[in-house]
């Protein structure tokens, strides 16, 4: 993030903006939003621009700049559309210490002015750093649609009645207070009444808030997917966004974590590679713990919770604790890799069931049924197996399979850093040991890609 996004308090702030046509009548226009004084200079403005500076009172000065002009201003916009007298006022700036915008010049250029969706004192920014303009009016136009024209009279309503609000304690009260405010009766009144009895509505919420019992906490257990946060559920989502604690497996990257609410607490337990990981009492006992406390309680794992995620050791402690629990399912891992590699995890004539191993469990190295699997055809989904990776070559070996069998694992399957390689049983170890993995891999036993890399363009490529 090369630029910082900030809200800038404009409120009686100078703002200074150089040029004569239609760009510094575009900043002017923007500008006027905001309760700043305004400064123009213009040596001679087009009628266009002198009209509005008459018409606003903005403070016009007819001559060329000089660096007194720029004393105490917050910004300063060079919007002459040349190049030589926008650089020397940008250089003006920069010497009197004012942060300066040059007009499409993003080098130029100390701060760049976002693409803004306006419903005051709602305000959307949307900036790409100069690197994808198509991009930022694309999102702009996908958000003036989704959000409503009233959001502005909620937001103000909301803004006037915080103080008030305050009465309830603050966390899950308050924000449930909010939420019903600003996606259900807030809306509803506006629909169907209008915004000037929305303060009597907040004034009845509250009191049925605050004469409300405290909630109860609960915990959901939640499948977040392979990695990639579109991979994810919308309801994984939605509680992530509601959770006051989140309890995360290490496995669970940084972007997916992004989506909770900064305020909320995180938690980090389970295993870090093959280092020590957090006793499943412990995890137990903080999600009852924060449950109790009357907290809405993520248990965010890898994948889907059903899958080599302890789920029912999990359940069973909360419920034996009165815990109220839930489970959200999530995309798999053996669903990620098999995509990856464009095949399907069964096929008719082929293989009519689907094998899911661990290549460890508790007791070391797993045992299976590899008389079965060693049989043509068969496909199995091969978790945590890289360690064990020489241990189950060999049962299966032993037990008959084909050394051509073709194997494929995926590391990191569905993230930015996915690699995939393909080998057969025969040289599995060799291959394996020469690609050295250090992220999670699924192996597809049985599997060969359909293509060589599956690669899904993001929205950023799609626009650029
Ligand atoms: N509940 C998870 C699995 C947890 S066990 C799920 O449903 O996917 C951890 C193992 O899952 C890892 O050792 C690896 O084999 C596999 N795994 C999880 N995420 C992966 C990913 N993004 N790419 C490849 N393998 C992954």
């Amino acid at each position: 993030m090369q630029h910082f996004p900030v809200f800038l308090d404009l409120a009686d702030r100078m703002v200074v903006i150089a040029g004569c046509g239609e760009f510094a009548l575009a900043k002017l226009r923007l500008l006027l939003k905001t309760d700043a004084k305004l400064t123009v200079i213009a040596t001679a403005p087009e009628p266009d621009l002198a009209a509005l500076i008459q018409a606003e009172g903005v403070t016009l000065i007819q001559r060329p700049a000089r660096p007194s002009d720029l004393t105490g201003a917050a910004l300063a916009y060079g919007a002459h559309g040349t190049a030589a007298e926008d650089a020397a006022f940008a250089a003006m700036a920069r010497a009197e210490g004012v942060l300066v915008n040059i007009v499409d010049n993003l080098e130029a250029s100390q701060f760049i002015t976002p693409a803004i969706v306006d419903r005051d004192p709602v305000t959307v920014a949307i900036g790409t750093e100069g690197a994808a303009p198509v991009l930022a009016r694309a999102i702009k136009t996908d958000l003036e649609a989704t959000l409503s024209p009233g959001l502005g009279a909620l937001a103000r309503a909301g803004k006037r009645f915080r103080p008030h609000a305050e009465a309830l304690p603050f966390g899950r009260r308050r924000r449930d207070f909010w939420s019903e405010f600003y996606f259900e009766t807030g809306p509803q009144v506006l629909a169907e009444v209008g915004e000037e009895l929305l303060e009597h509505v907040l004034h009845d919420m509250l009191r049925r808030h605050l004469a409300a019992e405290d909630p109860e906490g609960r915990v959901d257990l939640v499948g977040a997917g392979p990695g990639d946060p579109e991979l994810m559920t919308q309801r994984a989502r939605r509680l992530l966004d509601l959770a006051d604690v989140v309890i995360h497996d290490r496995l669970v990257p940084e972007a997916i974590l992004e989506l909770a609410r900064r305020e909320a607490l995180f938690i980090a337990v389970g295993k870090e590679g093959f280092g020590p990981s957090t006793p499943q009492d412990e995890i137990n006992a903080q999600m009852i713990h924060h449950a109790q406390s009357g907290a809405l309680v993520v248990r965010l794992k890898g994948g889907d919770a059903s899958i080599f995620g302890r789920l029912d050791e999990e359940t069973q402690a909360l419920t034996e604790a009165g815990v109220d629990w839930a489970v959200t399912p999530g995309i798999t891992a053996a669903s990620a890799a098999a995509a990856a590699i464009g095949r399907s995890l069964t096929q008719r004539g082929r293989n009519s069931d689907l094998r899911i191993l661990t290549g460890h469990d508790i007791q070391g190295f797993a045992d299976h049924d590899w008389h079965s699997l060693a049989a043509p055809g068969a496909v199995a989904a091969i978790y945590m197996g890289k360690r064990a990776a020489r241990y189950w070559q060999g049962r299966l070996l032993m037990h008959g399979a084909d050394g051509a069998t073709p194997v494929t694992l995926v590391e990191n399957a569905s993230r930015p850093d996915q690699r995939i390689i393909t080998t057969t049983l025969d040289r599995l170890t060799a291959d394996l040991a020469q690609a050295a993995p250090s992220g999670p891999v699924l192996t597809l036993f049985g599997l060969a890609p359909a293509r060589a890399a599956a690669t899904i363009p993001t929205l950023l490529e799609e626009f650029a």
